[in-house]
């Protein structure tokens, strides 16, 4: 099949390794955030489309062509995947950025590369996945643990980055030898399409991987089947608190890597140059639509007018466009509806008096969901701009003049995910990242992930880590066998 295909019937649910339209034959458009245009159709998957991707993973988690594959085999195969993706990295970009409306650099160095790393970490990792043996002190036994599958792993991802997510969940998943049903979001579903083909290419037998395109009603039909042993997401706190209350009668396990309202806490010893540059490749990334986007920034009186206007002239010099022109810095947001949202904070923060710097409306005069970034200061902890996750390219200043006060307000959050510290003084950078209650400490720098460094959230955004040896920990149950010596 053709996964640009914009013939109808669309076939992008991929279900026991056949490609088909929906059930109910329902279809969608994806757009070009770029021009605001369709690009490509896609199948709307229901509850229907769920009860076969699930009975078709459940029938695979007993294939011996999966569960009979040694380990060696397995992540063989796995590192085929992040090979496939590699070999395909400039079309893979390239759908991405049509998909989703990054620049195309962010595209393949972070998105396509970011996907590739994270198949051929995880496939070093199948060959370690061991148990233990534990010092019992009943006597005359043996006893030892063996890490196995979780079962059916329903896989459900956002749209801000939308290759790399699927990938942080698939391979860990794969490489634990689970099955699994991916859902993607309906605003981009088009690599984790792609994404699926590959894994057929590298091998991966019928069923393992299935994918259903479509919207929350998809997703829903998932967290409540009764056949999913766990569900992995990536998305909204909201849509994450409803995953928990829709797992809790069969009790799934439940990751969550949800939203977040990063401080960046700027020390009046910064590096200010250094730190502005942090702000704009941290806060802006992706147009700001990165769950660990910078966005409070607390810093010291002293130069907190420096920093706010060096901020607010950096955005300026920033080139606006879309993501396929490689000279653009930031593309358009993903959709207009959540460009709107993105005014509409913006409105509040300007009503609530927070002094707008620079930005704030939407590019004017051309096609497609572009904002300008924006960048506000005089901002307080209790306004809107300062407490919402914005997810768009909206900076906030708020000065500070104590430090142990600035972590107060910077802990002061529902959300936990990620903080900055920018300060040349060694032994204060280290006690306030251990203050910080959060998932991740940045210190003098911007917001990168590796596959190797744990990722999640503290308090409401989420549960578990990704990445790293914790990923192992969210794709396997442990047992524990015990054995009579006598
Ligand atoms: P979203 O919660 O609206 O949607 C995410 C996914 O869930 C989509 O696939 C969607 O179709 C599906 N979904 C929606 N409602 C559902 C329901 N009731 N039941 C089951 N599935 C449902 O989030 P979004 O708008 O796509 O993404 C933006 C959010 O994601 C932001 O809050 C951002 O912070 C968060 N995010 C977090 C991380 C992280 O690592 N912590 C990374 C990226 C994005």
């Amino acid at each position: 099949m053709s996964t640009l295909s914009t013939t109808s019937p669309a076939r992008t649910l991929f279900i026991a390794g056949q490609w088909r339209p929906a059930a109910s034959g329902a279809e969608f458009d994806t757009l070009d955030p770029a021009t605001g245009e369709p690009h490509a159709r896609c199948s709307e998957a229901d509850g229907t489309d769920a009860d076969a991707a699930v009975a078709a993973a459940r029938a695979a988690l007993h294939d011996p062509r999966w569960a009979g594959l040694t380990p060696a085999g397995r992540a063989r195969i796995l590192w085929r995947i992040g090979d496939l993706i590699e070999e395909h990295a400039e079309e893979l970009a390239a759908l991405e950025t049509r998909d989703q409306g990054q620049p195309i650099g962010i595209a393949r160095a972070v998105s396509v590369a970011g996907a590739a790393e994270h198949f051929r970490y995880f496939a070093g990792w199948v060959t370690k996945i061991s148990g233990e043996t534990e010092p019992v002190s009943v006597p005359g036994v043996f006893h030892y643990t063996r890490r196995e599958p979780v079962g059916v792993c329903a896989l459900i991802t956002p749209w801000n980055f939308p290759l790399m997510i699927a990938s942080w969940k698939l391979a860990p998943a794969l490489a634990c030898g689970n099955t699994v049903v991916l859902k993607p979001a309906e605003q981009t579903p088009m690599t984790t399409v792609r994404l699926a083909e590959l894994c057929q290419e590298a091998g991966v037998p019928s069923g393992v991987v299935n994918l259903l395109t479509g919207g929350p009603s998809a997703g829903r039909a998932l967290i409540e089947h009764p056949g999913v042993d766990k569900v992995s997401f990536t998305g909204s706190t909201e849509v994450g608190r409803e995953i928990v209350r829709a797992g809790a009668d069969n009790f799934k396990r439940v990751s969550l890597e949800l939203g977040g309202k990063t401080p960046v806490l700027v020390l009046p010893d910064a590096d200010l140059d250094a730190a502005v540059t942090g702000a704009l490749l941290g806060g802006l990334l992706n147009s700001g639509q990165v769950c660990a986007a910078y966005s409070r920034f607390y810093v010291h009186r002293s130069i907190a007018d420096a920093f706010a206007e060096r901020l607010a002239k950096a955005v300026e010099t920033l080139p606006i466009g879309a993501g396929s022109d490689p000279a653009t810095q930031l593309g358009p947001l993903v959709t207009a509806e959540h460009r709107n949202t993105v005014d509409t904070l913006v409105r509040t923060g300007i009503k609530e008096g927070a002094t707008l710097l620079t930005g704030g409306a939407p590019v004017p005069d051309r096609p497609g969901f572009f904002y300008r970034p924006t960048v506000f200061t005089d901002v307080h902890d209790d306004m809107r701009i300062a407490r919402q996750e914005i997810f768009g390219p909206v900076l906030a200043v708020l000065p500070f003049d104590d430090e142990a006060d600035a972590v107060a307000r910077a802990n002061d959050s529902e959300y936990g995910l990620a903080a900055s510290l920018w300060t040349r003084d060694v032994a204060r950078a280290h006690r306030l990242a251990h203050a910080i209650r959060s998932g991740t400490v940045f210190i003098n720098m911007p917001n990168p992930l590796d596959a190797a460094a744990p990722w999640g959230g503290f308090r409401s955004s989420g549960w578990g880590r990704e990445m790293g040896r914790g990923a192992i920990d969210l794709y396997t149950e442990v047992k524990s066998v015990w054995t009579s010596l006598d």
